[in-house]
This record gives structure tokens, sequence and C-alpha cells, in this order.
């Protein structure tokens, strides 16, 4: 295949749905190889289908089913990569969630065990992997993305206050890597998306995937949630987080934030009170 990310060979965690699975897609249409990785068979499976459909074939991809919060899990995640395509260029830290109170506590009556799970997933696998693949992209010259939020922005959030946490520790973890890794050649930037319609509310909230389905389009037909009119879909970010790795597109851009959400961080709650602007 030939395209931007010809002869690169990607990392996509949470590439078993959602924001991922979209960025594998794109990533191994425009030329790379790609590991596409999660927990779940059946979501995988979907992936391998979805690859198989835009006509990219099994030699350029591998599916490597892994907890992204378990040392064996990452481990075999990068051996298994480096073993069927010989080196690595690009790690994308996609995998994350708003993981629920076991006994669906709110704010901060949260239980601890909540906010472990949250920075384990949200922050600690993104450390943990940072550090793994530093030898491989040191070689390579690669870059780094990592999948951030708007939560992590300067406003509160208090139903889930772990997950914005994490997220807001993510980004500072983005601008302090990207310092001290830019020296060895690799860049680190990260993507903060808004609403997009995955499955993360689901996950989130336990709601089904219709009830999840009528909260994205009334925030999208909501113009003080979503200013542009819409809920974002997975390929929206997928292309933030391509340009991003692609280091011809964004060479000089080192530890810094894109966000992707159709502008609700511009709006204020106080935009509520007014009615929907119209064009005259
Ligand atoms: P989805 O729930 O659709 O996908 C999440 C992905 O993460 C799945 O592939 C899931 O795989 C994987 N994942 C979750 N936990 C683990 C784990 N322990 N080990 C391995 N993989 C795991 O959500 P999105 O696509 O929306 O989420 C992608 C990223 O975008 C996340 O970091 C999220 O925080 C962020 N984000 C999403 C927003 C949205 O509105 N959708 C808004 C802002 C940020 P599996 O189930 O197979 O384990």
């Amino acid at each position: 295949m030939v395209g931007r990310f010809s002869g690169k060979v990607a990392i996509i965690t949470g590439s078993s749905f959602g924001i991922g699975r979209e960025t594998a897609l794109l990533f191994a249409k425009e030329g790379a190889k790609v590991t596409v990785t999660g927990r779940n068979e059946e979501r995988l499976q979907g992936t391998r289908q979805a690859l198989l459909d835009s006509g990219i074939p099994e030699t350029n991809f591998l599916i490597v089913p892994a907890d992204i919060t378990t040392s064996s899990g990452q481990d075999t995640l990068i051996s298994k990569t480096l073993e069927r395509f010989g080196k690595l260029d690009i790690l994308v830290n996609n995998a994350g969630a708003s993981i629920p109170d076991s006994q669906k506590r709110t704010g901060i009556n949260q239980g601890i065990e909540t906010y472990e799970q949250v920075m384990r997933l949200n922050v600690q696998s993104v450390i943990e992997m940072t550090q793994k693949v530093r030898p491989h992209l040191a070689k390579s010259k690669g870059d780094i993305v990592n999948v951030s939020s708007i939560v992590a922005l300067n406003f509160g959030w208090a139903r889930t206050p772990y997950y914005p946490l994490a997220k807001a520790a993510l980004d500072q973890y983005t601008r302090s890597a990207a310092i001290d890794l830019i020296h060895e050649g690799i860049r680190v930037n990260t993507v903060n998306p808004g609403v997009v319609q995955t499955g993360f509310h689901e996950s989130a909230t336990g709601l089904s995937s219709d009830a999840s389905q009528k909260f994205y389009d009334d925030m999208g037909s909501n113009p003080s949630a979503i200013p542009c009119g819409f809920s974002g879909r997975p390929e929206h970010i997928a292309k933030a987080i391509a340009f991003l790795a692609h280091r011809d597109s964004s060479e000089y851009i080192i530890g810094q934030n894109i966000i992707a959400d159709g502008g609700t961080s511009l709006v204020l709650g106080l935009h509520a009170q007014f009615p929907r602007q119209t064009k005259n």
C-alpha cells in the first residue's frame, strides 16, 4: 500500500472499537502495518473484518488480544509487533475509559479502587508503554500520540471526578515526556476529543446502545453543548491522530494538544440560557 504511512509500523491501543478501530483503518489505508489490540475477542474480530472489507491484506495487520493495564499484556503487544514487523515507528496510546464505580457511587464519594482503576488504565498504562517502546522509537525516530479528552481542561466534572483527573495527568505527562524524549528524536503529542459516538458512553454509564445514541443525538442538536451541530464520529479524531503521528505533517509540534470537539470547550453553560443562534 502506498500512502502517508507507507513503510511505517504502528501500535494502536484500544483498536478493537471506536476511535482506535477507525485510527487503525486510516493508518492501514495509508500504508502502515498496524497492530490492533484490545481485550474483547468479538470486537477484535470486528476490526479485523473492517480492515479486510477495506482491502487491507492480512499481511499488513496483526491482532494481539491484551489487557493494556497488565505488564504481560504490554510486553506481549510490543514483542509480537517486533517479531512480525521487525520495528516500531508509531505508538497511539488510545485505550481509555471512564470506569464506573462498582457500587454506583458518584462525585467525591467514588471509591479509591475506582480511582486506582481509572488511573491505571488512562495514565499508568501510557507511562509503562512509553517506557517500554522508548528504545524502539529512538531507533526509528518515532512518534507517540496520546488520546486524552476535553474533560482534562480547566473546568470541573462533578459526577466522575477521577476520569478528568486522569486525563489532566495524561496531558501533563505528555508535556514532560515530550521534552525528555525529543532529545532522542521521539515526538509526543496529544489529541483531546469532545463528544464522539463510540462505545465510550455505553461503558461509562451502563446505558443501552440506543440510549447512548440518543445522548449523542441530543448533544449534537444542542448548540450550547456542541456548537458545530453534531456529535463527533471516530474518523474526526482519527484524522487528528494521523496528523500528529505523521512526521512530515507536524514535525515542529512537540508536546502539544489538539482539541477536536466541535467547539464544545469554547462555550460556557451560561450559553444554555440563550436561544439557538440562527443565521440572518
Ligand atoms: P470505546 O469504548 O469505543 O473504545 C475503547 C477502547 O479501549 C476499546 O477498544 C477497548 O477494548 C479498549 N480498552 C479499554 N480498556 C482496556 C484495557 N484494560 N485493555 C485493553 N484495551 C482496553 O471508546 P472510545 O473509542 O471513545 O475511546 C478511545 C479513547 O478516547 C479513550 O482514551 C477515551 O477516554 C477517549 N475519549 C473518548 C471520548 C468519546 O466521547 N468517545 C471523548 C474524549 C476522550 P476492549 O473493550 O476490547 O478491551
